[in-house]
């Protein structure tokens, strides 16, 4: 008979499901991250009005709702690109910068126009994820940590591994941009990588 779920991720995204099973994997006795914890399809949970100004406010509608509809534990992100001189814009609007929900290259395309005229050494940037844990009835165990990605933008989209504006920030450090790293090198150094590696001795608190 297979396992009750025990946790829920509240996202429709495949990607971010496989990261948040493989950071659990062996880590609180008993739970078969492959079956126990499943996303907000498998669990019948509605999707939730982003209504929150800010990442972390918006990440925590989403667990908290989705902890509630599901009688679930409930995580969630909400991440974003801040620009330096757009005073931390897109930011939460990330994901429909160019007016459609979704559309990467017109929001890559359209970002890139708006600093058409800021020169290398002005184009600071950072990648940020709020990640959120919701415990149903226990306003007590939520929770909220962020993690960022520093780097600067390019005047030009370089490499095809990735996905949003991942082709035009290449990390602190680094020489290559996000879409030219390998899936384990980002993982490892990504805003949501360092948020949800935050948010996991809680979780595994909540769930043991
Ligand atoms: P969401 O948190 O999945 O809603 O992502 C919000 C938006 O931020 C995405 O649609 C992307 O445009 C952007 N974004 C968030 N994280 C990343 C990333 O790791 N690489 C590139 N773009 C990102």
């Amino acid at each position: 008979m297979p396992e009750a779920p025990r946790l829920v991720l509240a996202t429709h995204n495949a990607g971010k499901l496989r990261e948040l099973r493989e950071l659990l994997r062996g880590q609180v006795p008993g739970l078969d991250v492959d079956t126990q914890v499943i996303d907000a399809a498998a669990a019948g949970a509605p999707d939730v009005v982003e209504s929150g100004v800010t990442f972390e406010e918006n990440a925590l509608l989403k667990a908290e709702q989705t902890a509630q509809a599901t009688g679930l534990i409930a995580v969630a992100d909400d991440s974003g690109l801040a620009v330096d001189v757009l005073g931390g814009a897109p930011g939460i609007f990330s994901a429909r910068w160019a007016g459609r929900h979704g559309d990467d290259a017109a929001n890559l395309e359209l970002l890139l126009a708006q600093l058409s005229d800021i020169p290398a050494g002005r184009r600071g940037a950072a990648f940020v994820c709020a990640a959120a844990l919701a415990v149903p009835g226990d306003p007590a165990g939520q929770r909220t940590e962020r993690g960022e990605l520093r780097g600067s933008l390019l005047t030009a989209p370089r490499g095809t591994g990735g996905f949003g504006y991942d082709p035009i920030l290449v990390p602190e450090g680094l020489d290559r941009s996000c879409a030219e790293l390998a899936p384990d090198e980002k993982n490892a150094i990504s805003h949501r990588g360092i948020a949800f590696r935050a948010l996991l001795p809680h979780l595994i608190d909540a769930l043991s």
